[in-house]
């Protein structure tokens, strides 16, 4: 019985918020005369105000009454497209996590991806995936320059955990890769591919519940073979062999690839393909699986399979994985392995990877004591009649087709965050005169180092 209980760190520490509490607690005066359209400033009437008024932006002076600011506290990560701050919800005295997406008008490109990855976040109903709770009411479309979503506050990741000297069961490596299985067939089932699965982006809370983050370098799958995909994906650890090959079209097994190599990290505590260039990515690859046939490589650009050839013809070397760990039992292997197939088209999906016996564990636990479709009664447990949900219809993006222009997408972007808040509770503002806003503010994201490293060009 029991749950399976992590122990995290609390952040790091850092207490950011001066004086703590209440709204403007921190005083700097006429600070915002160097902001003078503060975003984020002007703010909204409560939700029947703003149902009833047919524009929601008041003068800031006028609506200041009924604002509801929201201080950020401390950073608490930074991932590849945004700085993420905890704060607490005024609302209802909750910690929630603030992402603050900055430079999103810099470019369409950019504007683009982040008119996905919200779609994205708000589209998302499920335990296991990271979705929007709210959005910051944003200013007049004048001075709208940076969005901020409001998701669930997780206190570690994956990666975190993974370096740390606590222990980890064998049940914490079942519990943690049903819910990342449970969550990839639900991204899968909408036809989304993450494209970056590794351990900073999968966050876990102090009851050991999982969720998959990060949606930046997410997309729609491609079903048709013939339309190139582009192949900045992936952190280069991670990076399924199809891709280190050139491939111009690939499928949501790019995913699973990835999830093979952090299970075997969550085993072994330590990265499976560690290497230094995309070329050794793939030398460390056959080095285990030994020397892809030509089949298994029919995808590869051609500078890439002459590579394979030119080498030494290698053997499989996979029964190394039972030296992992002593957690490393024959079911364990056998999924691994069913995971780590070099052709993608036979490597296993996160659907059938449920269904191997190694998660039933996994799987139980989940559904005893850490999820939310299951409850308990007088007399016993009570079990959802789907353990791994999947979404009907798929995440549709035809919203994406006719995107031409940055001031477009920034139109469309702010209507939408606006419809996304009708009939929702009091709209949040950031409050600017905070301590913290102003490093909150000019965090800095994405350095070149955390970047995914550059595919190699083969030819
Ligand atoms: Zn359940």
């Amino acid at each position: 019985g029991g749950g399976v209980g992590v122990v995290v760190g609390g952040g790091g520490g850092a207490v950011g918020a001066a004086g703590g509490g209440g709204i403007g607690t921190a005083v700097h005066p006429v600070q915002h005369h160097h902001h003078p359209a503060a975003p984020y400033f002007p703010s909204p009437a409560p939700a029947a105000a703003a149902a009833a008024a047919s524009v929601q932006i008041h003068a800031a002076a006028a609506a200041k009454v009924h604002q509801l600011d929201i201080e950020p506290d401390r950073p608490i990560g930074y991932g590849a497209f945004g700085v993420v701050w905890s704060v607490t919800d005024p609302r209802d005295g909750k910690r929630v996590a603030l992402k603050k997406m900055p430079n999103v008008f810099q470019n369409l490109v950019s504007c683009k991806r982040v008119f996905r990855e919200l779609k994205m976040l708000c589209f998302f109903k499920h335990d296991n995936v990271l979705s929007a709770l709210d959005m910051l009411q944003p200013p007049h479309i004048d001075y709208f320059e940076e969005i901020y979503v409001v998701t669930e506050l997780m206190q570690s990741d994956l990666h975190k955990i993974i370096v740390s000297p606590q222990p980890l069961s064998s049940d914490h490596v079942k519990v943690f890769l049903y819910q990342i299985l449970r969550g990839l067939k639900y991204l899968h089932s909408a036809g989304i591919l993450h494209r970056d699965i590794k351990p900073g982006n999968l966050l876990v809370n102090s009851n050991c519940v999982l969720k998959i983050c990060d949606f930046g370098l997410a997309r729609v799958e491609e079903l048709d073979e013939s339309r190139h995909m582009t192949q900045e994906v992936v952190t280069q650890y991670y990076r399924a062999p199809e891709i280190l090959m050139g491939s111009r079209h690939y499928t949501n097994a790019i995913d699973i690839w990835s999830v093979g190599c952090i299970f075997a990290e969550l085993l072994g505590r330590r990265i499976l393909f560690q290497a230094q260039s995309p070329i050794q990515q793939l030398d460390l690859i056959t080095d285990l699986l030994g020397t892809p046939s030509l089949e298994a490589m029919r995808t590869a650009c051609e500078g890439a399979k002459a590579h394979i050839l030119r080498g030494p013809h290698k053997q499989p070397s996979l029964p190394v994985l039972y030296t992992l760990s002593s957690q490393a039992t024959h079911e364990a292997v056998h999924l691994l392995c069913r995971m780590l197939v070099f052709d993608p088209s036979k490597r296993i999906s996160a659907k059938d990877a449920l269904a191997h016996p190694y998660l039933d564990e996994g799987r139980l636990r989940y559904h005893t004591c850490m999820c939310k479709c299951c409850y308990t009664t007088s007399t016993g447990r009570v079990y959802t009649n789907d353990f791994e949900p999947i979404t009907n219809p798929k995440f549709d993006d035809g919203f994406e087709k006719n995107l031409t222009s940055v001031r477009q997408v920034k139109e469309l972007i702010h209507q939408f965050i606006l419809e996304q808040q009708k009939g929702n509770r009091v709209p949040l503002c950031i409050n600017p005169q905070s301590a913290a806003f102003k490093s909150f503010i000019s965090s800095t994201v994405a350095q070149p180092s955390e970047m995914p490293p550059s595919p190699l060009v083969w030819e």
